[in-house]
């Protein structure tokens, strides 16, 4: 009865749904976004503690038996569900996002929640074990990679409870972890696509040094291209002896950082840097 595809492992133990639920702190006045309700075992428990809540649910067949579930409560007017692909449709406002995410839509589930505007003030949301440490993993950990610096630059993430497989029906293939993200109020003051280009480049092998992984001939050549295109916006003339590996190395050594490698590194020292290329007319994307 349930589509793998679409990841429906359905959670049948009330005391995990219930801490999940618990993990949100809801005020009454809360307007909760739920991605994925399935046949509504926490979408139950968000009701009795929410104003308002509006579901993202994806196969007919649940949102259907969801709505039979909720028919003929108090909480049925509280409920609003959209029928439809989460990363496709337009969101509503929401103050807390609570979630057993299917996880093939994991890592853009994340970053689609992290640019909606307004900001919300927290979300609760199950992944698969190995992607929760990912998101949560700190510099020098062994799961730290790009989607732990850039989720960690636009949001606190705490990991805050291990679920079995056993819990849900039927039970998935890997483990489960629940985490809690509070995003950065205000939002840090980079430009999220450039602090990524840089990043894609340092992490292509995070153990090399950074000097190495920007020896590239392909990242050199997008720098150099990039860098000409600025000029030419700003108006600035391209030097004629322009060399871009010696002017790259330059920034590396302006702020010490040739040697070091982004395994080891932290979102002040990738703001560093960013900020010391940018300065230098360098461009990520
Ligand atoms: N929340 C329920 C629970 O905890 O028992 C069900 C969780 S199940 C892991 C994931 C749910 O997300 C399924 O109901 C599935 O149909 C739905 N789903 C899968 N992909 C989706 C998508 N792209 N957008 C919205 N819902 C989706």
């Amino acid at each position: 009865i349930f589509d793998k595809g679409l990841g429906q492992h359905i959670l049948k133990n009330p005391l995990v749904a219930q801490g999940i639920v618990e993990k949100a702190a809801l005020k009454p006045t809360d307007h909760v976004l739920e991605i994925g309700p399935g046949t509504g075992n926490l979408t139950v428990k968000i009701l009795e503690k929410a104003k308002k809540t509006t579901v993202v649910e994806m196969d007919p067949r649940l949102a259907a038996e969801l709505t039979k579930r909720v028919q003929g409560t108090p909480e049925q007017r509280k409920l609003d569900i959209i029928l439809g692909d989460f990363l496709k449709v337009d969101l509503p406002y929401f103050d807390v996002c609570i979630s057993n995410t299917p996880y093939q839509i994991s890592s853009p589930l994340v970053f689609k929640l992290l640019q909606h505007r307004p900001l919300w003030r927290c979300a609760v949301l199950m992944f698969q074990r190995e992607f929760a440490l990912r998101l949560t993993a700190k510099a020098g950990e062994s799961l730290y990679c790009r989607l732990s610096a850039n989720v960690q630059l636009l949001a606190k993430v705490d990991h805050v409870m291990k679920v079995g497989k056993n819990n849900f029906r039927p039970p998935p293939q890997v483990e489960s972890s629940v985490v809690r993200m509070e995003p950065r109020q205000p939002p840090p003051p980079v430009n999220f696509d450039e602090w990524d280009g840089l990043l894609r480049i340092l992490f292509v092998r995070k153990n090399k040094t950074v000097a190495a992984n920007f020896k590239t001939q392909s990242v050199l050549d997008m720098l150099s291209h990039n860098y000409k295109t600025y000029c030419s916006i700003s108006g600035k003339d391209v030097p004629m002896d322009f060399d871009v590996k010696q002017a790259v190395m330059d920034v590396l050594d302006s702020v010490g950082m040739a040697e070091m490698r982004a395994a080891k590194m932290d979102n002040d020292d990738f703001l560093k840097l960013l900020s010391a290329f940018i300065d230098a007319g360098f461009r990520f994307r």
